[in-house]
């Protein structure tokens, strides 16, 4: 099965997975939680969803994304 993580204390919280990039729409800014630099960062809404296509991966500007496959 595919999986995506969010390594949440990287994030910067800008959002660029959330918006639209996602096929299956699972990733979105989670506003109840703050991470250890101070950002609200993304997480994963339906981890089942997920098809490994790595487009979140490549419009992260962090290294905040894994994805396996
Ligand atoms: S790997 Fe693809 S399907 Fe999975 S969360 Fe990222 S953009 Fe969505
Ligand atoms: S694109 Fe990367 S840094 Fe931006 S919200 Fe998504 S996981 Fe966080």
């Amino acid at each position: 099965m595919p999986e995506v993580k969010i390594l949440k204390d990287i994030c910067k919280g800008c959002g660029l997975c959330c918006d639209n990039v996602c096929p299956e729409n699972i990733l979105i800014i989670s506003a109840d939680t703050i991470n250890s630099n101070g950002y609200h960062p993304a997480m994963v809404t339906d981890q089942e969803k997920c098809k490994g296509c790595g487009f979140c991966y490549m419009i992260c500007p962090e290294p905040a994304i894994e994805v396996y496959k």
